[in-house]
Parts: C-alpha cells; structure tokens; sequence
C-alpha cells in the first residue's frame, strides 16, 4: 500500500463494534479479565494499551518493521534502548548527534559501564577500524542534527552485522515518508515522535521500530519492566498526527527548498546546508538511501551579532527549540540543543555562535521569507 493511504489507514481499528473512525482513546489503567487464566488481550496500560497499539500498528508499518514500541518521549525510548546493553559493552556513534542522545550517553549510560565512541560516520572508509570485539552497536542519526552529514546505512548495517553487532538508526528527521532505514538493513529504528510523526508541536512521543522478533522480545520485556510508556491521549494525538504525515512532509519540504535558495543568496549568510541545495555534500548518499531532502536546513550567518539580532526580531518564526511541526522554529544549536558540549567540541563539529538551525512549517514561504528578510537587515 503507498505510504499515504499507510498514513490514513495503518492505525485502523476495523475490529471496533460502534464503526469509530478515529481509534478511541481508551482512558484506562486496567483491564478486567472475563474468568481465571482468560484475557481480553489486555491487562494493564502500562504493558499494552489499545489506543497505544493502534498508534504501534501504524508505525510499525510505516517503517516496515515487525514491532513498534510508544514511549513517553524519545529520550524515554532511547534510555530504554541503553537496557539491551551490558556493563562492558561498547556503542559506537556518530559525534553529530541530537544533544540529549550525547547527554544520556556520557552522563547516563557511561556511568552503567558502556563505553561510546564517538566519530565522524559518514566517512565511510573509516568505519570499520572503530569496531573491537566489544563493540555490541552502532549508533546513527542521518543526516544528522545540526550539521546534515549523511551516513551510508547500508555500508553501516554491513559492516555491524560482520562484527556481530546491531544498527541502530534515529530517523527522527527524514521520517518513514522519505526513508526506512530497516530496509537498507537497519535492525532498530528510533523515533522522536515528537517531532514530524506528531507534527503539531503539541505532544511527546517517542518510538523503536524493530527489525526481528528476538530484539522485540527482550525490548518488549525491558518495555513493560520499565514503564516509560506513552499515554492513551498523547498516542491518539500521535496516531492523529501521522495522518497528515505524507501532506505535512511534502508542504515543509517544498518551502523549505524555497528558503535554501533564498537564504544562500544573503550576504549575510555565509553557508546554507540542506541536502536539496546543489553544493550539499553528502548528496550521493544521502539520496542512495532517501526520497527527499526533508524540512530541516541549517544556516551560518557573518557574526554571532547578527545570529543574536536575528533571533530576536523575527516574528513569524519562533525561536524555539524542538522541530518537525506545523510551526516554522528557529533553534540556536550552540546555547540549546548542544549547550553539553565543550565550547572546543562545539567549534570542531561547526556547532559555532554563528549556527543558525531552521525547522521550516506548513506557513506560506513568501510570509517566511519576508520574515527572515526584515530580521537580517
Ligand atoms: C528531539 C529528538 C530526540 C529526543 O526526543 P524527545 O521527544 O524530545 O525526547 C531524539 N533524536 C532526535 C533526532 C531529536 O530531534
């Protein structure tokens, strides 16, 4: 089925006595049983809840995976990820990663005993020098956030899988309508739902997407253990969101094109990276594993002062953290996304006081552009 009818349809609930069109949203903690050793199918809202598995069922189809868990946040789903690994057990990541994954990595995991890596993945000659007979993952985001550096997932997925270890890919950015990475031989997907999935700016959410049966098992065990699942509400809000997905992805994108050109045409601004302007360079690959440029772009500007002057006056566009909904948002890597990171660390990724990052919404581009023009004068 295309992937737009996937969007309307996936989540269904066929099943429902009433002819509901939208799934109800099953405001319950417990299920009560019909007799001793029967079960509706659901017992308690923490383990399965049928709003959630709804919301479950449509992810999992939208990134072709077999199972598909719904937390309270991606940072949730990550942490939770962190429990497949044991104390002594290496991950390897990208170094251009969303802020709040390095955060749980170093101040979190670390400490439980994992040891990370952390380097540039997208040169991929150099991959397979980083794996040791501890390695256990590999960790991406492509591209990544802020700098829009591609990684071959196939090469990736190749390369983990010789070394007995597992490819873990963040496609917060690109979403299943422009890539799934568990068909290029990912083996878990994560999601910031948060993000494009929901896409309003009005509700957490996190997701893993799985690949096989066995990494299911022992994250569904971890799932039910833990508890950091999503709420009946925040799911169906999701599960609402996703069902514009394919419009909202193709609206941003479209705007967002418009705004690289204009934007790389400023005297002011001194870079534009966005893997739909031709000077992008990570272009071969990244359009060998997706189908399109997405709605994120990223922008330095001459001086921090003009980064600080921009942010203050514009007025359409909100200076805010977070991205992928209908509202355009401006983020400040330096200060917000990436505040962790020593100032050297920063530099050397290109994460500088001149980084601007733009999340491009569903509003007209002439209003965005006339925005951005009257606040970078
Ligand atoms: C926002 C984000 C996360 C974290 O998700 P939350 O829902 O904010 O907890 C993880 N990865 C990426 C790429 C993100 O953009």
């Amino acid at each position: 089925m295309d992937i737009r009818t996937l969007c309307i349809h996936a989540g269904d609930d066929p099943a429902n006595s009433t002819g509901s069109v939208s799934v109800p949203i099953y405001q319950t903690a417990t299920f009560a049983h019909p007799a001793l050793g029967e079960s509706t199918g659901y017992d308690y809202s923490r383990v399965q809840n049928p709003t959630r598995a709804h919301l479950e069922k449509a992810v999992a189809a939208l990134e072709h995976g077999i199972d598909c868990m719904a937390f309270s946040s991606g940072m949730a789903a990550i942490s939770l990820l962190m429990e497949l690994f044991r104390p002594g057990d290496e991950i390897l990541s990208s170094d251009d990663l969303y802020g709040g994954s390095i955060r749980l990595f170093r101040s979190v995991s670390e400490k439980n005993g994992l040891h990370f890596q952390f380097f540039n993945t997208s040169c991929t000659k150099d991959l397979e020098k980083h794996f040791t007979p501890t390695t256990k993952a590999l960790y991406l985001e492509t591209p990544t956030n802020p700098m829009m550096h591609a990684s071959d997932i196939r090469q990736a997925a190749d390369v983990a899988h010789r070394y007995g270890a597992i490819l873990i890919v963040d496609n917060t950015f690109m979403t299943p309508y422009f890539q799934n990475p568990l068909d290029l031989g990912a083996d878990i997907v994560v999601h910031s739902g948060t993000k494009y999935l929901g896409g309003h700016n009005d509700t957490l959410a996190g997701f893993l997407v799985t690949a096989s049966s066995e990494l299911s098992e022992k994250l569904r065990y971890l799932y039910k253990t833990i508890g950091s699942c999503l709420a009946p509400f925040d799911s169906w809000l999701t599960l609402r969101g996703i069902k514009t997905l394919a419009i909202r992805m193709e609206a941003q994108q479209q705007t967002a094109a418009v705004l690289a050109d204009w934007l790389s045409r400023q005297s002011r601004v001194t870079a534009v990276i966005y893997p739909g302007l031709p000077d992008y360079p990570d272009k071969e690959i990244h359009f060998s594993q997706a189908r399109g440029a997405g709605a994120m772009l990223s922008f330095t500007v001459d001086t921090p002062e003009t980064a600080a002057s921009l942010l203050r006056s514009l007025s359409v566009i909100r200076f805010a953290e977070s991205l992928g909904g209908t509202e355009t948002l401006i983020t400040y890597p330096a200060t917000q996304t990436h505040s962790d990171l020593s100032e050297e660390e920063r530099n050397s990724r290109g994460i500088t006081d001149c980084l601007l990052r733009l999340s491009v919404g569903l509003e007209s581009a002439d209003d965005l552009i006339a925005d951005l023009s009257q606040a970078i004068q």
